[in-house]
């Protein structure tokens, strides 16, 4: 017989824990990891193939470490006069966090979210040793400035997590909590914009507040709005200094050839790569004004997914949607479950599905 975990001289810290789990089933419609269902564009693909191909043939050298050319990308994708030693990437940008913390979190060290929150956020917290605490947020799952600040006052952690625009919730975050949260903490800051490219095209990134703040981090993905997420890179912008000190705890050569060689390519073509986030947000749209008309409540949402509520049983309706080939998220919310917005198909498959678990109950 195998032996159990308990049967591991696993460290005691991670004892009981559960790894992440988004179930991978091959349904039809798959709408529960906010991934961006509409494949990489035709035309850059052939582009994106050619420069891997090529990466390919000096693969038996290890990769540029530093990933310069993809760095140089990044800061021409990002603007705000940030420059390549600004920006760091990594294997998604969950291992772009798991670096910050790293080098930032550790034993003996806190950092804190605000629940309900990005569901990774403790897992990587504790993996480094380190404690994470979870602080709370208002009214339809709203921060603001005063009670954000005030709790990390209260705390004084070392690392503070604002996830803007929230997930599982696509609440919006407002620049004045990020502000207020900064001045507060003698902490780092990390804002993960990994959503941001769905928020409305006006309202302001993180970025903007990067200036003189050396403690700030914005962390984004390609994983959502690029539909990029099985290429797993992610990428964060920071202060010089504060990306010297990723290095210490990266392993060398973390990014392959093969990856730097993808994602240069598709960056190179961004706005095609980027051309169906218009599309995203209006079905996410169609999905909250329908999920309203049915009498659930969805709620404002700001990312590509929307989270709803009124459902009576939300295993039920999980279950029940998943025998009709359609895949969503039981995130643990009561009443609640999340949808990403598919393509409209797939966005009115899921919809007529709801629809017909409603008539039948
Ligand atoms: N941050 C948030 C808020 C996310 O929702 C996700 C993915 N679900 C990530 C980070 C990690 O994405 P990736 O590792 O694919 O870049």
């Amino acid at each position: 017989m195998s032996p159990s975990l308990d049967d591991l001289p696993l460290r005691d810290d991670l004892r009981g824990l559960t790894p992440y789990g988004a179930p991978q089933a091959p349904l039809p419609v798959a709408l529960n990891v906010n991934e961006n269902t509409h494949p990489v564009p035709e035309e850059v693909a052939d582009d994106i193939l050619d420069a891997v191909a090529r990466a390919l043939r000096d693969v038996n050298r290890y990769p540029d470490r530093e990933f310069t050319h993809l760095r140089e990308s990044f800061a021409e994708y990002l603007g705000h006069g940030l420059t390549p030693d600004r920006i760091w990437a990594a294997n998604g940008s969950n291992e772009v966090l798991q670096h910050l913390l790293q080098a930032f979190g550790g034993p003996g060290r806190t950092a804190m979210g605000f629940g309900p929150t990005y569901s990774m956020y403790p897992l990587l917290t504790r993996a480094t040793g380190a404690q994470y605490v979870a602080g709370t947020r208002g009214p339809d799952f709203t921060l603001d400035p005063a009670s954000a600040a005030a709790q990390v006052s209260e705390l004084r952690p070392d690392v503070v997590f604002l996830c803007a625009p929230n997930n599982p919730t696509g609440t919006p975050l407002g620049l004045d909590v990020i502000e207020a949260v900064y001045d507060a903490t003698d902490g780092i800051v990390i804002v993960d914009e990994a959503y941001q490219e769905f928020a409305p095209r006006e309202s302001p990134s993180a970025l903007t507040l990067l200036g003189e703040r050396e403690r700030l981090v914005v962390s984004r993905t390609m994983s959502k709005a690029f539909a990029f997420a099985g290429a797993r890179v992610g990428y964060l912008a920071a202060d010089a200094t504060l990306i010297d000190a990723l290095r210490l705890v990266r392993l060398p050569y973390h990014l392959s050839a093969l990856t730097q060689a993808a994602a240069t390519a598709a960056l190179s073509h961004s706005s095609t790569m980027l051309r169906m986030v218009d599309e995203i947000v209006a079905q996410r749209d169609r999905m909250s004004a329908t999920l309203d008309a049915l009498g659930y409540h969805a709620y404002e949402s700001w990312t590509n997914f929307v989270l709803f509520d009124g459902v009576d049983d939300p295993r039920a309706t999980w279950q029940a949607l998943y025998d009709r080939g359609i895949l969503v998220r039981d995130v643990g919310i009561p009443h609640s479950l999340r949808v990403s917005a598919g393509t409209e198909d797939e966005t009115t498959a899921f919809l007529e599905a709801l629809a017909s678990i409603d008539s039948e109950a």
